[in-house]
């Protein structure tokens, strides 16, 4: 066993759902970690989504945000479940828990590695040899441009036409200011630089003046990046790259909804959505997460599958500690005990045998296993 010599605060956020379940076996896997290269956590929990509605009345509890603020690092499972689905304005709801908490600690980096894991390739629809060897990245600009720029709905007379309509009109505004562009596309250089020193940056220069200016600032910054290649892609082509030559992609950055369309793309090459980590990252503490949600219908049952939880540890070592042997220990872990057949429900399919289908807690402890 290394000696102990670093502790870090992490914050836990297991929110609803499934959430407990799954988070347990992230801290079990990071715990082992830890012991194995030389460094401990020191978890605090706190309440996030529909249980602090339960308890506090607000998604986002002030105890909650400062804990947060002075952790190292949060670990979030997932919130919200049909217990607080409303479509009342006045009532709280468990995203404004997430949406909160990402303004709050400033989060405007979003990273979404997509990766084939080899035992799983079949689960994907696409043809084997198109994903094979795919590992890619998103990196999505989060708190700026069109989601975030001023709108509205008027009646005018312009509005109403020939044709019959009410004379409604309504505006969505894209707005980016250069330090934003330039924050977001540095994030992805010097994460290319990590990887395989490979930038798509994604734009819609032909039409847009905001793409524009984000193919000037990004042509800028990456003069100072000489060692990696930059490509601009328009954000069509790039719909179409992604599906047809998937493994072209090594760090993909774009703009806010750009990143969100084609994440959600990209996140579909793998077919298996309990295996989906994100990360997202400001210039303080950072935020660790699965993609998928709370999984109501199966909570409580411990067969969620908890790798995309674990591999959000593994993003969690790598971009808030530096620790990347441990990091890696993650990755070869889960990928050994995939190759050895191991599944959860959700990732099992009928060639796999019943008796290497297991629930939450035996795919923890498989991944503690293999990580010697
Ligand atoms: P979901 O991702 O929770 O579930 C979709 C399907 O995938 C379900 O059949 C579920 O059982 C399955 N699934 C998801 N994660 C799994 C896992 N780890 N192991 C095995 N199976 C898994 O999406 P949904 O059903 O649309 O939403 C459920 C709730 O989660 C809603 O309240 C929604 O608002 C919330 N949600 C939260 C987040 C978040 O916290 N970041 C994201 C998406 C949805």
């Amino acid at each position: 066993m290394a000696e102990t010599s670093k502790t870090y605060k992490v914050t836990l956020l297991p929110g609803d759902g499934i959430g407990p379940e799954i988070i347990a076996e992230g801290v079990k896997v990071l715990d082992a970690v830890g012991e194995r290269y030389g460094f401990s956590c020191e978890y605090t929990e706190a309440l996030l989504g529909g249980c602090a509605i339960d308890v506090c009345g607000t998604a986002l509890p002030e105890e909650t945000l400062r804990v947060a603020q002075a952790s190292d690092a949060v670990l979030l499972a997932a919130v919200g479940g049909p217990k607080w689905d409303t479509t009342d304005p006045d009532k709280p709801r468990p995203e404004q828990g997430l949406l909160g908490i990402r303004k709050a600690l400033g989060l405007y980096a979003n990273l979404r590695p997509v990766r084939i894991f080899s035992a799983l390739a079949d689960a994907s629809t696409f043809k084997p040899d198109v994903v094979e060897g795919v590992d890619l990245i998103i990196v999505r600009e989060l708190t700026g441009g069109l989601y975030f720029g001023a709108r509205e709905r008027f009646y005018d007379e312009e509005g109403a036409g020939v044709d019959g309509g009410r004379g409604q009109r309504a505006f969505d505004t894209m707005e980016y200011r250069e330090y934003e562009i330039e924050r977001i596309v540095r994030h992805a250089f010097e994460t290319a630089r990590k990887r395989r020193n490979r930038v798509h940056s994604i734009d819609k220069a032909n039409v847009l003046e905001t793409s524009r200016l984000w193919r000037e600032v990004t042509h800028r910054i990456a003069a100072e990046y000489p060692d990696v290649e930059l490509i601009d892609m328009l954000v069509d082509n790039t719909a179409m790259q992604l599906v047809a030559n998937p493994s072209q992609f090594d760090v993909v950055v774009t703009e806010n909804m750009f990143g969100d369309i084609l994440s959600d793309e990209a996140s579909m090459i793998t077919g298996s959505l309990g295996m989906l980590a994100s990360a997202s990252l400001g210039d303080g503490t950072a935020l660790y997460e699965p993609s998928h949600g709370s999984a109501p219908d199966i909570a409580g049952l411990g067969v969620a599958n908890p790798l995309a939880q674990i591999l959000s540890v593994e993003m969690m070592l790598r971009y808030s500690f530096g620790e990347n042997e441990a990091a890696d220990a993650i990755a070869n872990a889960v990928e050994r005990v995939l190759a050895d057949g191991w599944r959860t429900r959700d990732l099992a399919n009928d060639a796999d045998s019943a008796e290497k289908i297991v629930g939450t807690q035996a795919m923890g402890d498989l991944v503690v296993g293999a990580l010697d």
